[in-house]
């Protein structure tokens, strides 16, 4: 678990000074003699009763509300298991006893669950070794400081942490100071902005506007805090785009695509490129650019009757229509005729010769009686439909509403039905033995640009791998899997009769939502609808409502759309990479991407390795999108979804990383860009002029910048399989004698994690995980007070161990790494 080290001689620094530790003794004491206060709730002592660490598991978020409503404390360790949430907290016997008739389960030492990649826990033999607390001054920890430019403007991006930052009252604010470059003094004393979020402190940040670039920053907190740290470069390092090659091709694509024009297009480019190119057909066919045909008719409020054709609109249910028909007479029965595909509703006459149907039973008769033509009548919205029908002037025409073109739709006409997604493969050897990287356009209709992205990159691969040697190098070594438009269904209506439409076109509501008024209300939102960080599951960002336009399905891979995908990355286990290409907003994203709100729990964090693995590959792939036309993503829209942006449950990123170990980026193309005419960003938009005037916000130029990072994204994976460099790791300092406590860190050659032990033991994978100090930040820094030694290995992003150690096995070589801090005696 995260904060399990702290507990051991070592202690983590900036993790210890923000929170109360709980399960901590005082100083040199034993924590099983421990007397304090447990629950930072509860007014009474629990003592002189024994407390104990135990680990406990909560049915899920409920139960956990329940918990600490009753006062106990279970801030620490807390995190979502498949089965609920597993937390830790120091108990009584007594306090045990309380919360199992609460329901909670108490977990043994070895019970709990384990992510795969999640090191086991320290046992509390282990952790009972000397653990001093820290008198702290740092209270300001720097978390980035960056530096870049766009169109000849400087700006600075800080973000910074105070241990004090949840604290509300009075609220702790922050002062930014920069210097001018390196010798100068700081000065222009800048006040942050506290960045909260789902009720807890996130960092303090800025972003503005410098002329020249600052070699070092301060900022200084209102309870005295102050931190320092030198400024890095953001994007400003950036090789060459391939397109600075002018033998390069590019620029294919000159307008926006709808689902057929891609699909079509993807044919054809595995017809003419069969040596690198094929068609994947997904399995699950979507469940179709279709309707049925509907109306409301018969009056309003009560008196209003919701039909639906039992066929879909193309298939004839857009041949059928009703008519409500007041006969002359009285003491007539409701009655229904059907000719052909006119269904007639005789409506009931009363003693007087009123009209006496009522809303409920003239959708009653035609559910029954119009001879399996109308196969879904109701009252509308909630209504009871105790309201007696009117008659129509005449047979009205059900309609499905899809010849209902909207203003510049492109021309043709669109196929109904059910659609067969094709995946567009490329890669010179597609049997598995090169990394995969699967790119998936367009899960979110309205968004034109992500599909003419992933299609023009699609023919820079195909047109430059006999003339490009760059090109040649990314088709010789990786797989790449195309899917230019997911959601299909959904992007024919946002091109021919929706412009808006974000999700796919599968109606899941029950009768009070099912009329044809709510038809751009429905579907599902195909990035909603997967296992990981589910809306099912407690975690936040999903809808339960039918006509939200984040509803998460009735339930997890309801889609065929999300099923195909799990089907592709089970059956091509090379996928080590995903894009999930979105727009707009300018953001690059990876895990975590969801949190339940109450305590703003998140999906696991990857492990640092990982983290610095995805940091250097954004770093990569948005210099390339700057090298087009200066665009630059900025720092604070770049890490996990849920940090910098908001949680979305059930979203693909989560299941296929945490599923299946695959690198998931998402992608907001398209963000606001720099217009130093006006010295303002101007912001992106879902289907931008093709061509801009000025061209600032414009489909073609996002189209070509961000191919330029999708390229990027298949070197990364082509350098990622050939890697077999291992990685080096240091202790700083060393090893060594030193006359007091000492801070230590690792340090690694390239991104890598670090598996460590301090009681003697060899590391192996499942030993403590080096952490950060908190998300965004480096790696933590240990507090040594007594002699230590360190052994440990690093294993870099592609698997490989440093010095070839085997962590697995048995072997005596034992060629970790070791050093000896040696701490002179007070
Ligand atoms: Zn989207």
């Amino acid at each position: 678990m995260r904060r399990r080290q702290l507990r051991i001689a070592l202690l983590a620094l900036p993790a210890l000074v923000g929170s109360v530790l709980m399960a901590t003794a005082p100083a040199g004491a034993d924590p099983a003699d421990s007397t304090a206060p447990v629950g930072s709730g509860r007014s009474q002592l629990e003592s002189p009763d024994q407390v104990r660490l135990v680990r406990i598991q909560l049915s899920g978020a409920d139960m956990l509300d329940k918990v600490v409503a009753a006062g106990f404390d279970l801030e620490h360790g807390l995190r979502r298991v498949p089965t609920g949430i597993e937390a830790e907290a120091v108990l009584t016997a007594g306090q045990i006893a309380e919360l199992e008739a609460m329901g909670v389960e108490i977990l043994g030492d070895d019970e709990g669950f384990a992510w795969s990649d999640e090191a086991d826990p320290v046992s509390p033999a282990r952790r009972a070794q000397a653990v001093q607390p820290l008198s702290h001054e740092a209270t300001v920890r720097i978390v980035r400081a960056d530096w870049f430019t766009t169109k000849g403007q400087g700006f600075l991006y800080v973000e910074a942490r105070t241990t004090e930052g949840q604290q509300t009252n009075p609220i702790v604010t922050m002062q930014l100071e920069n210097d001018s470059g390196a010798g100068t003094s700081f000065g222009s004393a800048r006040t942050m902005s506290r960045f909260v979020d789902s009720g807890q402190y996130m960092f303090h940040r800025n972003l503005f506007k410098l002329d020249a670039r600052p070699n070092q920053i301060r900022v200084t907190s209102s309870t005295g805090g102050v931190g320092t740290g030198y400024v890095s470069n953001w994007l400003e390092d950036g090789a060459p785009p391939l397109t600075a090659n002018p033998a390069y091709k590019w620029d294919f694509v000159d307008g926006y695509r709808h689902p057929q024009q891609l699909y079509r297009r993807a044919e054809e480019i595995a017809r003419q490129y069969p040596d690198i190119a094929e068609i994947v057909y997904l399995p699950n066919k979507t469940n179709g650019y279709q309707r049925k045909a509907q109306a409301t008719i018969g009056g309003t409020g009560q008196a209003a009757v919701v039909a639906s054709s039992a066929a879909w609109g193309h298939e004839g249910g857009n041949d059928v229509t009703v008519e409500f028909v007041d006969r002359p007479g009285t003491n007539l029965p409701l009655a229904v005729e059907v000719a052909g595909k006119a269904v007639r509703v005789l409506l009931a006459k009363d003693a007087s010769g009123g009209l006496a149907s009522t809303a409920a039973q003239v959708a009653t008769a035609l559910r029954t009686q119009s001879q399996g033509l109308i196969d879904r009548a109701h009252p509308y919205r909630t209504n009871a439909g105790t309201g007696i029908v009117a008659p129509t002037s005449g047979p009205v025409a059900l309609t499905d509403f899809l010849d209902q073109k909207r203003a510049g739709a492109p021309e043709g006409d669109v196929p109904r039905g059910p659609a067969t997604i094709p995946v567009l493969r490329i890669g010179k050897h597609r049997d598995g033995r090169n990394p995969g990287v699967l790119i998936q356009a367009q899960d979110h209709a309205r968004e034109w640009v992500p599909a003419t992205t992933s299609l023009e990159a699609a023919e820079r691969l195909v047109h430059n791998y006999k003339s490009d040697w760059e090109t040649k190098k990314i088709v010789d070594n990786t797989d790449v899997f195309l899917i230019l438009s997911n959601n299909p269904d959904g992007a024919n209506y946002s091109f021919y009769n929706f412009a808006s439409q974000r999700r796919n076109m599968t109606n899941h509501c029950a009768d009070d939502n099912a009329d044809p008024a709510r038809r751009n209300s429905w579907g599902v939102d195909l990035n909603r609808n997967y296992r990981v960080g589910s809306g099912h599951d407690g975690y936040a960002g999903g809808s339960t409502s039918c006509v939200s336009d984040t509803y998460q399905g009735p339930e997890k891979l309801s889609e065929p759309e999300s099923k195909n995908i799990i089907w592709l990355v089970e059956k091509y286990r090379n996928i080590k990479f995903m894009m999930s290409v979105h727009s707009n907003g300018g953001q690059l994203f990876w895990q975590p991407g969801a949190y339940i709100a109450d305590g703003r729990i998140t999906t696991p964090r990857p492990p640092l390795g990982d983290e610095a693995f995805y940091w250097q590959s954004a770093s990569r792939i948005l210099s390339q999108v700057k090298a087009h036309r200066q665009t630059v993503v900025t720092p604070e829209n770049v890490g996990g979804s849920s940090d910098v942006l908001y949680s979305s449950a059930g979203n693909v990123r989560e299941d296929l990383y945490h599923n299946y170990g695959i690198y998931a980026f998402g992608w907001e193309v398209g963000g606001s860009v720099y217009n130093p005419a006006t010295g303002t960003w101007q912001g992106g938009s879902f289907q931008p002029p093709w061509v801009g005037t000025p061209d600032l916000v414009s489909g073609h130029s996002e189209t070509m910048e961000y191919a330029n990072g999708i390229m990027e994204m298949f070197r990364i994976a082509a350098e990622w399989g050939k890697d077999n460099k291992k990685p080096t790791s240091s202790l700083v300092p060393g090893g060594g004698k030193y006359a007091g406590p000492v801070d230590v860190r690792f340090e690694t050659s390239e991104p890598a994690t670090i598996y460590y032990t301090t009681d003697g033991s060899r590391p192996t994978l499942e030993s403590p995980r080096y952490q950060a100090t908190e998300f965004r930040e480096p790696g933590q820094v240990f507090h040594v007070t007594e002699t230590t030694t360190f052994r440990w290995f690093s294993v870099d992003s592609a698997g490989n161990i440093e010095q070839n150690y085997d962590p697995a096995s048995n072997d005596t070589r034992n060629n970790y790494r070791q050093a000896t801090i040696t701490v002179a005696a007070q």
